[in-house]
């Protein structure tokens, strides 16, 4: 797994970078390494791949936001998941970035010609148990997507005359004004289906089953989605693939509790056990571990197992378990426990104090937030 760099130092613009900001840098560095003014440079080409996927996230509200809170494994997650983007992408981008002013010198024919056609997003959801984030897992699932179906053929779009744009002119009182746009037909790839199967859709397109095998990194938390980049519906016209969209589902635990990465259990002990000490034996993530309970220990105690919790998704650390102990107070209780029960109701020892030597459950809660 390559180590990948902050998106925002990549495009060297600060977190706070406003959109206009991170178009600007993203614009100059394209510049800077774009292949055709570095040609055979692999590290030119390394460094605009790399821009062009940080300002791919950066420049989407929504990625961003996700990679701010969950850095590079919000996005792309990490070990299996999506190799970055392939050069169509990049210079699919570059209309947006440059408009017209280089549509036509620069990135080629790519730019201003017929484009290849992004396929569509596919969205699919993992159900993860606690055990499963908590130590990452390869998950195999069945997709069912587009593909490419076989013995399609195309011919040339005779709207768009293969340009993959159509060109307008209006009338204003300027003059003449000449806006182009996407051809609505082929969708700006240039070609139309000549001939293709009967199951296949207007895109030449077939639905079929896929086993897709993915590494989802360990720390991942509920309603987080992951992209794979390319692992999605196919491109019509022999286009781009879409991406794959993987949202977490994670499995209630049923007996412990997950806040962020840390994990909290209740344990009930009895009255006798929290007087005299005991040993009890408590639920865990991957496997029960035994805790010794000191004698006279007070109700809404507090333990912490250290590091017992889940991994920090971008590997900063493990969270914790806590476990609360209550005491238990049977309901209903023989003729024998309560006389013996009424024998130490008045004794001094069982009465309780409230001078501040014991901390209850609001001291506990100002302890903890402080
Ligand atoms: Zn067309």
């Amino acid at each position: 797994m390559s180590q990948k760099r902050d998106y925002y130092d990549v495009l060297g613009v600060a977190k706070n970078a406003s959109e206009a900001e991170i178009k600007k840098a993203y614009r100059k560095m394209a510049l800077k390494y774009h292949p055709d003014k570095n040609p055979g440079d692999k590290e030119a080409e390394e460094k605009f791949k790399e821009a062009a996927e940080a300002y791919e996230v950066l420049s989407d509200d929504q990625k961003r936001s996700r990679y701010d809170q969950f850095g590079h494994a919000g996005v792309n997650g990490n070990a299996g998941f999506g190799g970055g983007m392939n050069m169509d992408d990049i210079f699919s981008q570059f209309g947006d970035i440059f408009g017209g002013a280089f549509g036509g010198s620069f990135g080629g024919s790519r730019s201003s010609g017929p484009r290849r056609v992004k396929g569509t997003n596919l969205r699919v959801k993992i159900k993860m148990s606690l055990e499963e984030i908590a130590e990452g897992v390869r998950k195999k699932i069945k997709v069912n997507k587009l593909v490419n179906a076989d013995n399609v053929t195309f011919k040339t779009c005779t709207t768009c005359n293969g340009t993959g744009r159509i060109t307008r002119v209006s009338q204003t009182f300027l003059g003449a004004m000449q806006t182009q746009s996407a051809c609505h037909v082929c969708h700006g790839a240039g070609k139309m289906i000549d001939k293709k199967p009967a199951d296949a859709d207007e895109n030449g397109l077939v639905r079929k089953e896929e086993i897709i095998e993915l590494d989802i990194p360990a720390g991942v938390e509920d309603g987080m989605q992951l992209s794979v980049t390319g692992k999605g519906n196919a491109g019509p016209f022999n286009g781009v693939p879409g991406d794959l969209i993987v949202v977490i589902e994670e499995i209630p635990h049923p007996e412990l509790r997950r806040e962020g990465e840390n994990v909290h259990c209740d344990v009930f002990i009895n009255f006798a056990d929290a007087v005299l000490g005991t040993q009890v034996e408590v639920p865990g993530i991957t496997s029960k571990a035994k805790i010794k309970i000191e004698p006279g220990t007070q109700s809404g105690k507090v333990l912490r197992l250290r590091g017992k919790g889940i991994p920090n998704i971008q590997g900063y650390g493990t969270g914790d378990q806590y476990v609360h102990i209550n005491i238990w107070t049977p309901s209903k209780i023989s003729k024998e426990e309560k006389e013996l029960l009424e024998k130490l109701q008045n004794s001094e020892n069982f009465k309780p104090r409230n001078d501040g030597s014991e901390k209850g459950f609001f001291q506990r809660m100002k302890d903890m937030f402080q």
